[in-house]
């Protein structure tokens, strides 16, 4: 981004410098914010990212939509958002005639990912949906089509890209401080309480903690190794008679082989609390706890946990704000985001292809 404010400052100095009265002084044009409406006032829509625009330097929230009429009465009250800018699933296309908004945030349970990004797009709305992409491949695929033929972007809420502990994690790795990367592991779960969760359903989520919690193992093994996996072995331990586990699994155990000869081994599961991410190298080790987390991830580098790291600041004041200000500089500045569409495809084909290997118990060479 051009900063104005600076630039229209120097302007103004050289002006009085040269006493030219021919230029007025004008105030510093405020940068444009883009505006967001959240899809979804749920735990993550209204628990984690609503509050967070006021972290924002180019993206604020102008709209919600909803199926709670009151439920978003009340949130546009406490946020400013005006009555007129909140709608809900039935009218929710009319976002097309509203030019306040920008881009469409979905916050919503996976299996209407796709629907509510394909009707964004056709609304001509940018849109930033949350991960996982949507419940298949087939459907991500048709998700970056609709976008791609409306001309506007898509962005997956990959929001770990943005944290600095895992920017600066990856910057040491692919600097070589650790050697020659020998193998990747992350351990990504937590324990699920509530049997009746619209995660549990596998029509609405489109699986169990591999499609939550454990793609965020699988994202960083190859954000953090730069590499993409060539095939899949994985193993799935679920006790059916858990009330909780009827429809989706549990753990699910699964390596991955990259090009380099890397090895990524990656435990995802809804039964146990971790969050862990370790990067060894025939040099030394990184190791990231939590890994993952909102906030308070912790690195080390070296040959344990004897010194641990302060990350430099993200590219925003947090990783939501860094997040939702990159999808509004995308947008201003005609670029392709860093986690594109695209992005999320490529995890959905991985784990697909983790689910035929736990069902087929054999390894599944990954399509380049
Ligand atoms: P949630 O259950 O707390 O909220 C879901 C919202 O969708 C609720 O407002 C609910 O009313 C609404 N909804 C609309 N139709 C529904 C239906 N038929 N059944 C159930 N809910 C319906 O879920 P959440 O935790 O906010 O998750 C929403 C999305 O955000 C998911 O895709 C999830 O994977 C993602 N998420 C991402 C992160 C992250 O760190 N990036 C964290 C949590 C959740």
């Amino acid at each position: 981004m051009i900063d104005l404010n600076r630039r229209n400052l120097m302007l103004a100095g050289s002006a009085l410098a040269a006493g030219a009265a021919a230029f007025p002084l004008r105030a510093a044009e405020p940068q444009r914010k883009l505006g967001y409406a959240i899809v979804g006032l749920g735990g993550y829509g209204l628990g984690v990212i609503i509050p967070e625009f006021k972290n924002c330097r180019h993206s604020k929230l102008v709209a919600l939509v909803s199926g709670d009429a009151a439920k978003a009465k009340r949130v546009a009250a406490e946020y400013d958002v005006p009555e007129k800018n909140i709608y809900n699933y039935e009218n929710f296309d009319r976002i097309r005639d509203n030019p306040d908004i920008d881009i469409v945030y979905v916050c919503l349970p996976v299996s209407m990912h796709a629907e509510y990004t394909i009707r964004a797009a056709k609304a001509g709305k940018h849109v930033l949906c949350e991960k996982p992409m949507a419940v298949s491949s087939a459907e991500c695929e048709s998700m970056i089509a609709a976008c791609r033929q409306a001309g506007k972007k898509l962005m997956i809420g990959y929001r770990c890209h943005f944290e600095p502990t895992n920017l600066e994690a990856r910057r040491r790795a692919r600097a070589g401080e650790i050697g020659k990367l020998r193998y990747f592991r992350s351990e990504h779960g937590f324990t699920f309480g509530n049997p009746n969760a619209w995660r549990l359903k596998k029509a609405m989520s489109g699986g169990g903690s591999m499609m939550d919690i454990g793609i965020y193992a699988l994202n960083a093994a190859r954000y953090m190794t730069g590499e993409e996996p060539v095939a899949v072995y994985a193993q799935e331990t679920t006790d059916r008679k858990d009330p909780r586990f009827r429809e989706v699994e549990d753990m699910i155990g699964f390596q991955l082989e990259f090009p380099s000869g890397v090895i990524g081994s990656c435990q995802s599961m809804y039964s146990a609390n971790q969050n862990h991410i370790l990067l060894v190298g025939d040099k030394g080790r990184i190791e990231m706890e939590p890994a993952t987390a909102y906030r308070g991830n912790r690195l080390w580098v070296g040959s344990g946990r004897g010194e641990e790291i302060t990350p430099p600041p993200g590219p925003g004041a947090t990783q939501f704000a860094g997040q939702l200000d990159h999808m509004a500089q995308c947008v201003m500045e005609d670029r392709t985001p860093i986690v594109a569409g695209e992005e999320g495809l490529r995890d959905m084909r991985i784990i697909e292809a983790i689910y035929q290997s736990a069902r087929e118990k054999k390894r599944i060479v990954l399509k380049a």
